[in-house]
């Protein structure tokens, strides 16, 4: 049989997916699990060169607008961007907005943010089946959360979007994976207890908590205290309990320096609480390059 219809004979048993084939390429040194388009295509070729410049691959979340054009564009990057569809779990058509997002390639949903019933509310979960089903990851927004134009009346409330919600979803869901933005911003030990018993939650620590704690870096031991501990209450034989965190920049409105910014936090908190080199090399990459590999 020649290489290629061994290749082909391999794909169609179900031996091999393409997904597996495509491991194999070298892993990029930094993964953004949240990054904003804000539209406008020049934006997209600023991101691309300063994602080459430090061999980063971005999670680009993306409104239904801009999809065809992203869609596009990341063909020609597929190695520096990945597509996050952008939909509002009250949208009525959310659930074909999934089907379209999944159809256009995007491997992720979200940033999911404001929503007018509780994350974990059961009349939302037929849009996590669906994710679930197509395995994709949701981003979902956890926490305080900025108001813009506080003049005009509008339906949000930080309560409907408390981590503990994710929870629900991350037992219920045992496939989806979950990431989890900001840390649960203020409450971060909420979050973290419960990203230490779901496996598939996972938490982004953007945002301004690591402005909030800069002078006291090491608050955050206090939050992913577990590392090497032996007892029954927690997991067993668990990797350092910061790698329940990714990275993610949060860039949005088109402010790409953010993107530096948030990686010299980061890097500033893990090394003040030592956290060792390969651990935090699974949070700025090994840790999403495995889950989009999945
Ligand atoms: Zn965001």
């Amino acid at each position: 049989m020649n290489p290629r219809h061994w290749f082909d004979a391999v794909l169609l048993s179900g031996f091999l997916t393409l997904p597996t084939l495509w491991a194999q390429a070298p892993a990029p040194k930094i993964i953004d699990a949240h990054l904003h388009h804000n539209g406008d295509p020049a934006f997209l070729e600023k991101l691309t060169a300063k994602l080459d410049s430090v061999d980063a691959l971005a999670l680009l979340i993306t409104a239904p607008k801009d999809l065809e054009g992203v869609k596009a564009f990341i063909a020609k990057h597929p190695n520096r961007l990945m597509c996050d569809g952008e939909l509002s779990l009250d949208d009525p058509l959310a659930l074909e907005l999934v089907d379209r997002f999944h159809a256009a390639g995007c491997r992720g949903l979200g940033e999911v943010t404001s929503p007018l019933k509780n994350y974990d509310d059961r009349s939302y979960w037929p849009i996590y089946e669906r994710a679930e089903k197509y395995r994709m990851l949701i981003l979902f927004h956890t926490g305080i959360v900025n108001r813009m134009h506080p003049e005009i009346p509008a339906d949000i409330s930080v309560d409907r979007m408390r981590p503990l919600t994710l929870d629900t979803l991350a037992r219920r869901f045992p496939n989806l994976t979950i990431i989890g933005a900001h840390l649960g911003n203020p409450d971060y030990a909420d979050a973290a207890e419960i990203a230490r018993w779901n496996p598939n939650l996972y938490f982004d620590l953007s945002g301004s908590s690591l402005i909030k704690k800069q002078d006291d870096p090491t608050f955050w031991k206090t939050i992913f205290w577990w590392s090497g501990v032996v007892s029954p209450h927690t997991p067993a034989g668990g990797p350092n309990a910061f790698e329940r965190l990714v990275f993610g920049s949060d860039v949005f409105d088109g402010e790409l320096e953010e993107f530096d910014r948030e990686l010299e936090r980061y890097h500033k908190m893990l090394d003040a609480c030592g956290v060792p080199k390969p651990a935090q090399e699974n949070i700025f990459a090994g840790t999403m390059w495995r889950l989009l590999n999945k």
